[in-house]
């Protein structure tokens, strides 16, 4: 049985299958898609999930690092959503709510025909000295002092410069954010109004001016789950390329290929999966065992 989770620490996978420039793994270095490369060598069907929108943006962090690498810390649901921070592209522009991770993912893939670019990738986390004061940064308590890995200037211009983005763009983004904050409505990109940013707080709460100096920019990754994994039927079994189940072989969890598809990633989904497949595996095996 395989519950061997999926590629995301694996570069050669990564790149064979998504197409995420700067992809920084979130979990362990041993995630390399051994099982993926087994099952397939003995004939199992693969299917990658063409629009995977498990994905969430972070920041790598040497204070945590694991092996001399620098881990990738989550920053969807801590940082993206305080008051007094945006994310913004090279250009200097936002492209989403970035208080919802659900409204940040598919702007992640967006290609320009034009440009040739992934316009969204690399993207910035930009932040100011009231947001450092009040608020938690990497896990950290509230207030304690951002570390020295981040990049800070006392002014706007002199940060864009630092974190290579177009300096302009930033302060016409910043100005408009800011004046749109003094009136409690975020009118570029609607920050905190979705449903589910409802359900947990007024969208102003989210809203801060970004003003005081010195100023901060981290750069943010996208950090996913795998896109691909083996094909296994209703009953965990993992099915060869020609369409028949492979005798005893199951895969369960992140190993398996998604079954859910288009509407997003929903916390849990993987878990739920996990242990419920786990179970239908355990209950095949065991008959198969006892006949
Ligand atoms: C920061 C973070 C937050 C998350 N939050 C949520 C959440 O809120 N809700 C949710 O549902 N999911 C969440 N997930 C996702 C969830 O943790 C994973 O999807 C889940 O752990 C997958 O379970 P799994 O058993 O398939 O694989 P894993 O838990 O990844 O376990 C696979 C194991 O197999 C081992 N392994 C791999 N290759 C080999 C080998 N060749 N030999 C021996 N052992 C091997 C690995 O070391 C690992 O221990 C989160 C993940 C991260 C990183």
């Amino acid at each position: 049985m395989q519950a061997s989770g999926g590629y995301e620490s694996s570069p050669e996978l990564v790149h064979r299958f998504e197409a995420l420039p700067g992809w920084q793994s979130m979990f362990p270095e041993s995630l390399t898609g051994d099982a993926l490369v087994m099952a397939t060598e003995i004939g199992a069907a693969l299917r990658v999930v063409g629009n995977n929108l498990s994905i969430f943006l972070g920041f790598r962090n040497p204070e945590e690092a694991s092996g001399g690498t620098a881990l990738c810390r989550l920053s969807a649901t801590a940082e993206l959503t305080a008051p007094r921070t945006i994310v913004v592209n090279r250009h200097g522009h936002r492209f989403a709510d970035e208080s919802f991770f659900q409204a940040v993912a598919p702007r992640l893939r967006e290609f320009d025909a034009r440009t040739r670019e992934q316009p969204n990738l690399p993207c910035f986390l930009i932040f100011d000295a009231g947001y450092a004061k009040g608020q938690s940064f990497a896990g950290r308590a509230p207030g304690r002092e951002i570390p020295s890995w981040v990049l800070r200037a006392t002014s706007l211009e002199a940060l864009a410069i630092e974190l290579r983005i177009d300096a302009e763009g930033l302060a016409a983004t910043v100005q408009r954010f800011n004046e749109d904050v003094r009136r409690g409505l975020d009118s570029e990109q609607r920050r905190g109004e979705t449903p589910w940013g409802l359900a947990r707080f007024d969208p102003s709460t989210t809203l801060g001016p970004i003003e005081q100096p010195p100023f901060y920019g981290v750069r943010l990754h996208p950090t996913a789950l795998s896109s691909a994994g083996v094909v296994a039927d209703t009953e965990a079994r993992v099915t060869h390329v020609r369409g028949h189940p492979i005798q005893g072989l199951y895969a369960v969890g992140n190993a398996a290929a998604r079954t859910e598809t288009g509407s997003g990633y929903q916390t849990g989904f993987s878990l739920g999966s996990g242990l419920t497949f786990g179970l239908l595996a355990a209950r095949g095996l065991a008959l198969t065992m006892n006949s």
